[in-house]
């Protein structure tokens, strides 16, 4: 299918990025990789009058591993995928990024639009609750941070405002000897999860974070602190608590709440035997 017209602007600097947001209001997007945007405007299910693509602003690329990890919105998944210092301080978000799609869809979709596109179906915002990230953003008025559990509101609906643009997100340090795991269950190479789910173990506790099995990722609190305690079947029964999966072509809501009770006790056993 064809999308529907719209005009492409290409600005090289973040300050003229968020002055065209700001000027063209509800009528602009922005583009990042475009793996999620453009399908949406080809089924029409958007339609933007102007797209603002940010792949000219150098200062949305790279990462840095520093006293926090911070990764460059338009830093892609396999450049994510590819960074030894990242993979060596949070192996955790190379093994989540491996779980994306396929090659093809992650030499192009950006760690930046992958959360702030509000997809429930997307990894990475559940992986970034359960490693207490933090999101950049930066609009017309200033700069600000939000926190990943602060930011998913419900479907496709987020804390950014319209004339926001994440610019990046700082991933703190796990605790040496931290345990870790992602376990995502899919149809096929190239699915979205059926259930997915996030879990590092510390000496200092626990965080749990399941994926698309609501309008939204679910960081569990209470998951994490039973899990800290060391019972892994009340962290079980606390995330499938919280959880609201509906009925769809992926399967029933009871079979995907089963599947996510599966992939989270996966997750929980394989964290704990990576513990230092
Ligand atoms: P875009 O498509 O360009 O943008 C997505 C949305 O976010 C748009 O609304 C855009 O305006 C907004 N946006 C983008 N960047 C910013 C920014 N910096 N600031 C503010 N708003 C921004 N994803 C998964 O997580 N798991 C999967 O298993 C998976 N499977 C896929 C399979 C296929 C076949 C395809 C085509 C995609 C799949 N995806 C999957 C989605 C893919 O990871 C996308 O790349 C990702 O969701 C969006 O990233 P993007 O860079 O392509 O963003």
């Amino acid at each position: 299918m064809i999308p529907g017209a719209f005009e492409y602007h290409r600005p090289e600097t973040l300050g003229e990025a968020t002055g065209l947001l700001s000027q063209l209001g509800d009528s602009a997007r922005v583009l990042a990789g475009g793996h999620s945007l453009i399908p949406m405007m080809k089924l029409r299910m958007a339609a933007p009058e102007h797209l603002i693509d940010l792949a000219a602003i150098a200062d949305l690329r790279g990462i840095a591993v520093g006293d926090d990890i911070r990764i460059g919105a338009m830093v892609t998944q396999a450049e994510l995928i590819a960074h030894d210092g990242l993979a060596a301080a949070c192996p955790l978000l190379r093994e989540a990024a491996l779980q994306i799609a396929d090659p093809q869809v992650r030499y192009v979709g950006t760690v930046g639009g992958n959360v702030a596109n509000g997809d429930p179906g997307n990894d990475m915002p559940g992986l970034m609750q359960c490693l207490g990230a933090r999101y950049s953003l930066a609009g017309p008025g200033g700069t600000r941070e939000v926190a990943a559990r602060d930011f998913y509101i419900s479907a496709y609906e987020t804390a950014r405002a319209d004339d926001e643009i994440l610019t990046g997100i700082l991933v703190p340090h796990p605790a040496p000897g931290t345990g870790y795991a992602y376990e995502k269950q899919k149809r096929k190479i190239g699915d979205y999860a059926t259930a997915a789910a996030a879990v590092t173990i510390g000496r200092n506790g626990a965080s749990v974070a399941m994926t698309n099995l609501a309008d939204r990722p679910i960081w569990s609190e209470a998951a994490g602190k039973a899990l800290a305690a060391g019972d892994a079947a009340g962290a079980v029964a606390a995330a499938l608590a919280e959880i609201d999966p509906g009925d769809d072509n992926r399967g029933p809501a009871e079979f995907k709440r089963h599947v996510a009770g599966v992939m989270l006790r996966r997750a929980i056993d394989r964290a704990r035997a990576r513990m230092g």
